[in-house]
């Protein structure tokens, strides 16, 4: 196959795009891409202070050097969950990179707030996943508001974004639908979020990392299993093989035709006030890390 491009020899195929890359053309794509994402739903600028969440995987890894390349201002943020080898290895990862790259990085220890994943496992004794993910999303947004970041960005692809919004709809969960997409707006409290990834798929960011020799991190977590929506994108994966391009035009359809859809006035209502507990915005009276502090202490071990 040849470079759709220069008509050198393709190293990666696109069927998706009805193209195929040579390297220097398929990392020129990749650019394009992301600047087009950004551009799309006005992300950031170049002014802007951008705070990247880094977990030490491909795609965070793979954002931050192009947002690096792209000439932003950008810090990593890396939480470290406390994980047996997982945490330790992913850790590692990311301030190898950090150093190697010249960039700024944050690192935050659960440790230091008696939150780390483990802990809480044996605590609730159940999946740990969503608790997880509250925890990490606390601090992305605290360490973002409290640091004066514009933004905060996260390396979610479109095979992410595409299996996040095949589970809302399977739940018509209006709440989500109404807000899901590239960009979410600061509001009390919150930081503005985005996803510059989200016009590219795993399979391009994989050659992206492959390309640019990116040591990214490998090792599962041990509390994985079934996590991700991993039945979600193999469904998806089947889908994109027999008819390439779906993905990317059921996201942008999303967002141009279904999502205003959603959006209705009642969609605003819901207030926010300050945890009782610890002056945290939140929608309910405690936000949901004193629910888990006190969950965790309430319930004995197991
Ligand atoms: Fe956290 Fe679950 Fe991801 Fe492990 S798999 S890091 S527990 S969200
Ligand atoms: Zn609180």
């Amino acid at each position: 196959m040849k470079c759709t491009a220069c008509k050198e020899k393709a190293v990666v195929s696109l069927p998706s795009h009805h193209a195929g890359f040579c390297e220097p053309c398929f990392l020129r794509f990749f650019t394009n891409q992301v600047e087009k994402g950004i551009r799309q739903h006005k992300l950031f600028t170049h002014n802007d202070k951008i705070l990247v969440a880094l977990s030490g995987g491909k795609d965070s890894l793979a954002l931050m050097l192009e947002l690096k390349a792209l000439g932003y201002n950008i810090t990593g943020l890396h939480i470290d969950l406390g994980i047996p080898n997982s945490s330790v290895q992913a850790r590692s990862i990311v301030e190898n990179f950090c150093q190697l790259h010249s960039l700024p990085l944050i690192i935050k220890e659960l440790k230091d707030e008696n939150l780390m994943i483990p802990f809480i496992k044996k605590r609730l004794n159940r999946p740990i996943c969503s608790a997880c993910g509250k925890i990490k999303r606390h601090f992305f947004n605290k360490i973002a508001i409290e640091n004066g970041y514009d933004v905060l960005a996260t390396g979610h692809n479109l095979d992410d974004e595409v299996a996040r919004l095949t589970s809302n709809t399977l739940r018509w969960d209006k709440a989500y639908l109404s807000d899901q997409g590239p960009s979410l707006p600061a509001e009390n409290g919150f930081s503005k979020k985005v996803k510059p990834l989200w016009r590219l798929s795993e399979f391009e960011t994989a050659n992206y990392a492959f390309l640019k020799k990116i040591d990214h991190h490998i090792s599962t977590c041990p509390y994985s299993r079934g996590a991700s929506f991993t039945k979600l994108k193999y469904f998806w994966f089947n889908l994109e093989e027999e008819s390439p391009g779906r993905k990317i035009d059921f996201y942008q359809g999303f967002l141009e035709r279904g999502r205003p859809a959603f959006q209705t006035d009642e969609q605003n209502t819901t207030k926010l006030t300050a945890c009782t507990k610890c002056g945290y915005p939140t929608s309910v009276e405690l936000c949901s890390i004193c629910r888990i502090k006190e969950l965790v202490n309430s319930e004995p071990n197991k």
